[in-house]
Parts: structure tokens; C-alpha cells; sequence
């Protein structure tokens, strides 16, 4: 009876109301249960059904249905069936109006679709006054129809309407049309409203009275079906900034027909311009998994995939990577829409299961298998959407995945020539103690340790999330880039800066109880391998990470424990201590170091030169030259055209081509191992820690191959007796094709 109390119910009330005046739904036919979001509304839908018979539901959904529709198959306990098409829904409409057979006549039945695909766009047929229309005519009365509205709400007024060929149940998420709030609501039609008193559950707000000790018993609620439903206290904050949604979206808007037919507008002149794009052979450019025959039939929603001239796909990964550098957001992969997209790119469950199996996972970067697309690219646009963003959107796909007609940087062919050729030399070396975060450059006339894993304390530590044990990474903390190791090999310490705080962090390079001990031991996962590290307890090493990148996090370094962090182990002497801890006998196939995939990574400063002109050229001077250090390299070759008089023009990209190297004195022998996958994280300028768009933009035009963007080159110590000796910067390449 507080005031306070009386207050918001009475606005929850008033917003209730307005909120159905907004789908055009008439609240003596309709009812608004505020719900978390779409998805809640969808799953208490399905709770109430499972409740509401002794044995349960019987389902049906689109196959263009949403994750979270699809899901409901799980508590139909009469079982499920999902319709691939259009078609089937009607034939299973027919059926119903001559259903004589008893048992499936009585059951509670449940059928699902999206008024509009969240994949593709796509509106669906207005089924729901058939289907009630139909059983009727049948004799069941327990059909019921969920329509999930979350996709279409966003660009598209709903038009509830007439209670006799509207949905029983919609589900929808405020958030998606106005941003703000997250909340989401279940509208129910009043006739189908009697499901809700079967629910089981109930808690504070839904019921009139309770009693607990000699008789179990409660009387709920019963005038409203909201009150039935909105267990605990509503979200109250929530629902009263709704209102606020409404009128700021009504100044800025007017109608949600304005926003229909603008983004309708905006999305014919993508989807016309998309599909009309072709290389200059005159292969088409895009998929597209979206059709524009009828724009009733059709939301602002583009789905496609990009292929090359010669018909290769592109992976998705790869454009979504230079879409995010180019602050361009679009959705990739199977878009939460399991059965669309399977459909639409050909894909069984049998398939699924197989690549599910082999690894594959909604979220990763295998994009391509079987020479076919595991998902796809989505561009949806809504109200905020201008002209403007799409002809950026079209200018960035012109730019980068439209071949023109000049030459590209191609892997030059392989020339007959000796098999190891002098030419290069080392310019410079550098160890990333701590991965993700700044280089160490190995000092000149310092000969510095290599082994089969890579250079002595490279990648040996990382920092670790405290709350989730993963290891952080630039992409995510570009700012990494600034903390600053240094190995000082007659302290046998590591020391650590960061350029706000005065103090330096020291870490023993030993292995040994003096550590400020690891006492924690877990695992993390690092670039998709699990290994094993010791955390640092001490909250000195905390406190100064987590200060500098403002995210709790500690040092954590690779475990000593044999049978988790497999090293190649050596006889010989360890001329830096703590290097390359000697290991019990494990042999190793693959050695565990925190390094994302090779051992050792080289670039050809004629390569950084080379990309640099590139840049300069297509930039009319506005673009900076980017520092060869974006790349994160071991080692930085240079060409020696004292020692080559051959020579005499550098040969920027020659690295590809080569399969070993032999360097040094000792004539250390290296195999290549392959070129360098690269992604945004060489757009961090370690300098500064700032994001740009170079130079994955240029090289994602000059040096792009098979859909995959390369520069440099993997290499690691071939096999044979490792002497200890190491390399040094002004070391002589020889080089092998
Ligand atoms: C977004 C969406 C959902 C899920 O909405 P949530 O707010 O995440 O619960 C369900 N169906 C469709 C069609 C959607 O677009």
C-alpha cells in the first residue's frame, strides 16, 4: 500500500497498455507479460504446455525458426516435427481438418514460426487463423500458435489486430527495436490465455495465498494472465525507461511504417547493387541467400557469401576481420539459425554431425569445408541505417573482394638456382617473453639461444583472466602492446614496465622455490590449445597488470610439470639458465609453448618496403608507413646486396618460396614451415597500442590467397643434434628453395 509501491504498478500498468497499442493489439483481446526477452517468452510458452497435459505437447516449428524456437523440441514430450517447408505447414493444416484419429485429436499440439527470418529476411505466411480455423473444424481445440516476432518487430509495425487470426502467443524483444531497454514481452491472446492456469510453478506476485505446513495448498492469482506469469518483482526500472523508448523513437521516427519503408528502400539499393556485382571475367561476386521478389515478403535483412573469380569461396572469418578494422559491423557464421542456413548451404544433420565431430563449432574460423561455406554473412539494417552506410558497406566490398583488373603480388614462381643461396642477413631478433605483449630486442653481438620450440624465453609467460582462467590477447587488449619486457640475463631476472607506472616488476627467470612461487596450477586455453601454466599467487604481480590493463588478471607462466607442458628436452648445456627447462624424457610431437603456431616467425624487411610503397601509392599521402614491428616477428631478415651481387633489386616476398635456411657460423638449419595466416591484430601499432585499418587493408588486396591473407613465413630448427649455439643479429642467411 506504499506509496512508492502504488506508483510504479500504476506505470507498469499504464506502460503495459501502450506497449500493446503499439503492436496494434486490443487489450480486451490481448494480454503483455514482460518477460527478460524473446527467448523467455518462447521457453515459458513451452513450460506451460509441457505442464498442461498429463503427457505433455506436441510440436511443430519452420526450419527457418530461431535457435531459441528450436529448442522447445526438447520438452515436447509427444514429440516433434520440423517442417522444411512452406508447403509442409499447409499439408499439415489440411490434416488437421479431417484429423479422426482420437488420441492425436485431444493432444495439445504447438506450432511455431517466425513472422520473419533472422537469417535471411525472409517473412513468412500469415498461418495462424488457417491452422485455428482448421483444428477447429477437426475437433481439437488444443492447437495452439506461437509466432516469434523478435526479427520482424525491429523494422516492421506488427499488426496484431484481429484477436480471431492473430497469433495465441508472440514473443518479441523491445531491445531490437529500440536498443534500450533489454526487455522483452509475451503477448497472449485471452481465449488461449486458460493454458496458463495449469502452470506449476509459482512465486511472489502470482498468487493470492499460500499455505505451507499441514496443507500444501495455493490459490493464484486470477484476473489478469500477466499476473499469473510475472514471477518476483518486474524489472520495474526496466519497464518504466520503456516508456521513454517510445516516446524518443516516436520524436525520432514517427511510425514504425516510416522506418519499414526506409529501410525497405535501403535494402532493395544493397541487395540490387550486391547482386548485380561481378569480377572482370564476369563471375558474380556474391551469394546471396536473401530474395527480393516482393518486398511484403521481405525484411532489410541481406544474407550472402563472397566468392572469387574462380568461383573459390571466401571465408567469412576473413571478411569479417577487415570489416571490423574497417568499423563496419556485420554478423558471420550460421546466424542462430540452424535449419536456414543448413538448407541454404546445402548442408544434412548428417553432415553436421560429422563436422561437428571433426571440430567444427558455431563460433570458429573453419570456414570452408568440403570446397563448401559453413556459414554465412549477414548484413541487417534498421532504423539508424543511411544511405551513406550502405554505399560504404557496397564501397568496402568493391574495394577489397571485387578482383580488379591489374596484378596482384603473386607467389613469384621458383627459380632453378643453388640449392642454398647467401643474400640475406639478420637485421634484428626479438623475444616475446610475455605473449601478446611488448618484444624484447635481443641486443647486437648477444648470440641468443634457439631450440626446436623456438628462441630461448619467447612466449614462456602470459597474463591470465583471473575470473576465467583464459589467456588475454591483443585483440582484445590492444594496450598489451605496451607493456615493456626485458631480459637481463646477469640478474637472471625478467623486468617489466608499463609507461604509466613508475616501478618496474621483476620475475625470476629461474625455475626455482626463490620464485615469488606459483602456487595455483591450472590450464588455459591458448589459441585453441589447452596447456599447462602456473599462475602467480602474488598480488604484487597482479595489482601491476591489472592496474595497467584495467582487467583483473596475473603473470602466468608455462608449467614445469612433464606430463602437461610437453618440451623437447636436450643433453646439451644450458648456457642461459632457466631456459628451456630439462624435462623428464617426453617425447614431444608437437612442443607446447604459448606461441600461437610456429616456432620461430620471420619477415623480409623487403616485404615490410614493399607493402609500405603499396600503402603510400593507393593513399594520396594521407597513410603513415607502418612499423615493421606490427607483425611481431622473431626475426627480421635484410638483404645484403654486399654479399649478393645478384642481387641488385631487392626481392621483396621472396620468403615465400623458400623451404630452409641455414644461419650463422654453426650453419643452424631451419626448415620453412609455411606462410603466416594474418589477421587484425597487426593493425595494433605497438607503439602507441591504437587500432587502424593498416596494414591488413593492403594486404588483404595485394596478398590474399586462397581467401586467406598471408606475410611472412613459419620457420623452425630442423632436426638433428642441437648444439646450443644460437643466432645473432648480422648473422648470414643462406637460403634454400
Ligand atoms: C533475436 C531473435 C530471437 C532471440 O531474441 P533474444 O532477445 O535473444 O531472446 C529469436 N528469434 C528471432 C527471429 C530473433 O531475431
Amino acid at each position: 500500500m506504499s506509496s512508492a509501491s502504488q506508483l510504479s504498478t500504476r506505470r507498469v500498468d499504464d506502460i503495459r497498455l501502450r506497449a500493446l497499442r503499439f503492436f496494434n493489439a486490443d487489450p480486451d483481446e490481448f494480454d503483455l507479460v514482460f518477460v527478460a526477452n524473446a527467448t523467455a517468452a518462447i521457453k515459458l510458452v513451452a513450460e506451460v504446455l509441457r505442464d498442461s497435459a498429463p503427457h505433455g505437447f506436441w510440436y511443430a516449428y519452420h526450419s527457418d525458426a530461431h535457435t531459441s524456437l528450436v529448442g522447445v523440441r526438447e520438452l515436447a514430450d509427444r514429440g516433434s516435427r520440423c517442417f522444411g517447408t512452406d508447403g509442409e505447414v499447409d499439408a499439415w493444416i489440411s490434416e488437421l481438418e479431417v484429423q479422426d484419429n482420437v488420441a492425436v485429436r485431444d493432444m495439445p499440439q504447438l506450432f511455431a514460426y517466425p513472422a520473419q527470418s533472422n537469417m535471411n529476411g525472409r517473412r513468412l505466411p500469415r498461418w495462424c487463423e488457417d491452422i485455428r480455423r482448421a483444428s477447429r473444424s477437426g475437433g481439437n481445440d488444443h492447437v495452439f500458435t506461437l509466432l516469434d516476432a523478435a526479427s520482424l518487430v525491429a523494422t516492421s509495425p506488427l499488426h496484431l489486430g484481429n484477436a480471431s487470426t492473430a497469433p495465441d502467443f508472440t514473443a518479441l524483444s523491445f531491445y531490437k527495436v529500440f536498443g534500450f531497454p533489454d526487455l522483452g514481452a509475451l503477448i497472449v491472446r485471452k481465449d488461449a490465455g486458460h493454458v496458463f492456469a495449469q502452470r506449476r510453478y509459482f512465486g511472489g506476485g502470482t498468487v493470492d495465498l499460500v499455505s505451507t505446513r499441514e496443507i500444501q495448498w495455493h490459490a493464484k492469482k486470477a484476473s489478469f494472465i500477466h499476473e499469473l506469469l510475472e514471477d518476483g518483482t518486474l524489472p520495474f526500472h526496466s519497464i518504466i525507461a520503456l516508456r521513454s523508448a517510445f516516446d524518443t523513437h516516436e520524436r525520432l521516427y514517427g511510425s514504425m511504417d516510416n522506418i519499414s519503408s526506409h529501410t525497405r528502400f535501403l535494402a532493395r539499393r544493397l541487395y540490387d547493387q550486391l547482386s548485380s556485382l561481378t569480377h572482370p571475367n564476369g563471375t558474380r561476386v556474391c551469394q546471396l541467400y536473401s530474395h527480393y521478389d516482393d518486398p511484403r515478403t521481405q525484411g532489410p535483412i541481406v544474407a550472402f557469401n563472397l566468392r572469387s573469380s574462380d568461383g573459390a569461396w571466401i571465408g567469412k572469418t576473413e571478411v569479417e576481420k577487415l570489416a571490423s578494422v574497417k568499423e563496419i559491423q556485420i554478423r558471420s557464421g550460421s546466424l542462430c539459425n540452424p535449419g536456414g542456413t543448413a538448407s541454404s548451404l546445402g548442408w544434412t544433420g548428417t553432415d553436421l554431425r560429422r563436422l561437428h565431430a571433426s571440430g567444427l563449432r558455431c563460433d570458429d574460423d573453419h570456414d570452408i569445408l568440403d570446397d563448401r561455406p559453413t556459414g554465412m554473412l549477414r548484413v541487417s539494417l534498421g532504423a539508424m541505417t543511411s544511405v551513406k552506410d550502405i554505399d560504404t558497406f557496397l564501397g568496402f566490398v568493391d574495394e577489397f573482394y571485387v578482383e580488379k583488373s591489374v596484378d596482384f603480388t603473386a607467389l613469384p614462381p621458383s627459380l632453378p638456382l643453388p640449392r642454398l643461396q647467401p643474400g640475406f642477413s639478420i637485421e634484428s631478433i626479438s623475444v616475446y617473453p610475455i605473449k601478446s605483449c611488448g618484444a624484447f630486442k635481443v641486443p647486437d653481438g648477444q648470440r641468443w639461444k634457439v631450440r626446436r620450440e623456438g628462441l630461448a624465453w619467447d612466449r614462456e609467460w602470459c597474463l591470465v583472466h583471473q575470473g576465467t582462467g583464459a589467456a588475454l590477447n591483443q585483440k582484445r587488449y590492444p594496450r598489451m602492446a605496451l607493456i615493456q619486457p626485458f631480459i637481463d640475463l646477469d640478474h637472471q631476472v625478467l623486468r617489466i614496465s608499463c609507461p604509466s607506472s613508475q616501478k618496474s616488476l621483476e620475475i625470476s627467470l629461474v625455475h626455482e622455490d626463490t620464485n615469488p612461487v606459483p602456487a595455483l596450477c591450472q590450464t588455459a586455453m591458448v589459441c585453441g590449445n589447452r596447456v599447462a601454466l602456473q599462475a602467480y599467487s602474488s598480488s604484487k604481480v597482479s595489482t601491476f597488470f591489472s592496474d595497467f590493463l584495467g582487467v583483473p588478471c596475473t603473470l602466468a607462466r608455462l608449467s614445469l610439470q612433464p606430463s602437461t607442458s610437453a618440451r623437447v628436452s636436450s643433453p646439451s648445456l644450458d648456457t642461459m639458465p632457466g631456459s628451456f627447462p630439462q624435462l623428464l624424457p617426453t617425447p614431444a610431437p608437437t612442443p607446447a609453448r604459448l606461441s600461437n603456431e610456429s616456432p620461430i616467425l620471420l619477415i623480409s624487411r623487403s616485404s615490410v618496403n614493399r607493402l609500405n610503397d603499396t600503402i603510400k601509392a593507393n593513399s594520396t599521402g594521407t597513410k603513415k608507413a607502418i612499423a615493421a614491428d606490427v607483425f611481431r616477428s622473431n626475426i627480421v631478415v635484410v638483404e645484403n646486396t654486399a654479399t649478393n651481387p645478384r642481387a641488385s633489386v631487392e626481392q621483396p616476398y621472396i620468403e615465400d618460396t623458400w623451404t630452409e635456411l641455414s644461419i650463422g657460423p654453426s650453419q643452424l638449419h631451419f626448415d620453412v614451415l609455411g606462410s603466416c595466416q594474418r589477421c587484425q591484430m597487426v593493425c595494433i601499432d605497438q607503439v602507441t597500442g591504437v587500432r587502424g585499418d593498416e596494414p591488413l587493408s593492403t594486404l588483404a588486396k595485394t596478398r590474399r590467397f586462397a581467401g586467406k591473407t598471408y606475410f611472412g613465413v613459419h620457420v623452425g630448427l630442423a632436426d638433428g643434434p642441437a648444439d646450443g649455439s644460437g643466432v645473432m643479429v648480422g648473422d648470414i642467411v643462406l637460403t634454400g628453395v
